[in-house]
């Protein structure tokens, strides 16, 4: 019988446990073995790989977080822990591996499977697996899932965990408002997304926020003037509060941060707007709970894309990750995807949006 392992790796995102139960599932449908790889690399390098039963993953849909467990690895990093992880694999007969994750740990798989062969010979040659052992065994074959909440892959319109994290802002600035409404009062809510303002943004949009700062339309030199402005007009046709969104990587244009604390002081500003004004960070708020519908939909639906990719792969074939584009699922190749992301981030930081935008709406050839 085939096995086939998932795991969830970086940061946990809402919805990780429905692509668990999809991979699982779908694989023993499918007539494999499925297996849980625990605390994401880390369980690849200790060997805690756990063969899992359709009834292991009962209940995993409505559950937050990630109930196998994920963890940063700094022996994945180093090929004698990528060594290690593929001898547990072959000694758990396991040659097809299922990630979820952000771009780190997605790079981190299409190393490993790069790598795979000259490895299993190192085992070989080091006297640690019989030729024997390891011939069943010769190619690694591994499909990416995007689990984060920033929605910050290229190559994809969503990522899994982005609809539960923005419902969960639009749900607590719900709470907020009720409070600012009643006093009159003035809120700075800071959201995650250090290079993607997508949640800051989408948030803005969905609560009807007066202002939003997001890192890839850094405000120009009159932002101060521009926010007062917009906010007192608010206030003279009647709204009883205010509300401003902030993604944690706002910027203005010369690269300098824009702080809640700095929104903040220009609100309260006694020669100003006067406003009896509280910031809020969200933190880790905006990561936790259970996964929206859409999120437990997408994982589901890309885990069994993700089963079926492993099942048709080949060892000539390239490292896919499951996408969703205008609502199709579909397989993208991994590292251009990953290396675009990456070349986004660094655009941002250098401040050439024009760059980062376009890169952002690549399309990969499926
Ligand atoms: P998030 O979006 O939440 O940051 P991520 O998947 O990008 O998620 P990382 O911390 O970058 O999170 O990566 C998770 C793990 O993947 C790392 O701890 C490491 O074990 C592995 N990994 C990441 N990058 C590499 C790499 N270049 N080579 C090998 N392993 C890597």
């Amino acid at each position: 019988k085939k096995k086939i392992a998932v795991m969830t790796s970086g940061g946990d995102s809402p919805g990780m446990n429905a692509v668990v139960r999809a991979v699982v599932r779908t694989a023993i449908h499918m007539g494999c073995d499925a297996f849980c790889v625990y605390e994401g690399y880390q369980g690849l390098v200790t060997g805690d790989i756990r063969k899992t039963d359709w009834n292991d993953v009962r209940g995993y849909l409505s559950e937050g977080g990630t109930l196998i467990g994920t963890a940063r690895c700094m022996e994945f990093y180093e090929r004698p822990g990528r060594r290690l992880a593929a001898k547990n694999m072959i000694l758990k007969g396991i040659d097809a591996l299922a990630i979820c994750g952000g771009d780190g740990s997605l790079t981190g798989a299409d190393k490993f499977r790069a790598e795979w062969p000259s490895l299993v010979d190192e085992l070989v040659s080091g006297g640690e697996l019989t030729e024997q052992q390891v011939a069943p065994y010769r190619h690694l074959n591994i499909v990416g899932l995007v689990g984060s909440i920033d929605n910050d892959l290229s190559g994809t319109d969503n990522t899994i965990g982005a609809a539960s994290a923005l419902s969960r802002i639009c749900e607590m600035v719900d709470y907020i408002e009720a409070t600012a409404s009643s006093h009159q009062r003035a809120f700075v809510i800071e959201v995650m997304g250090r290079h993607c303002g997508y949640l800051a943004l989408m948030a803005g949009v969905a609560t009807g926020s007066d202002f939003i700062f997001i890192p890839e339309k850094p405000r120009d030199d009159n932002w101060r003037e521009d926010m007062v402005k917009i906010v007192k007009k608010h206030r003279e046709l009647g709204k009883r509060k205010t509300i401003v969104i902030i993604a944690e990587g706002a910027k203005d244009r010369h690269g300098e941060k824009i702080t809640s604390s700095m929104v903040v002081d220009l609100l309260k500003d006694p020669k100003g707007l006067k406003l009896d004004t509280r910031a809020t960070i969200l933190g880790h708020v905006q990561r936790g709970g259970p996964a929206v519908a859409q999120d437990r939909i997408l994982a589901t639906l890309q885990g069994v894309e993700a089963v079926k990719t492993l099942l048709e792969a080949t060892p000539e074939s390239e490292t896919c990750f499951i996408a969703i584009t205008e609502n199709k699922i579909v397989r993208k190749p991994l590292m251009a995807a990953v290396k675009a992301t990456q070349e986004v981030a660094k655009a941002i930081e250098a401040q050439d949006f024009s760059r980062a935008m376009a890169l952002r709406d690549t399309e990969f050839a499926e």
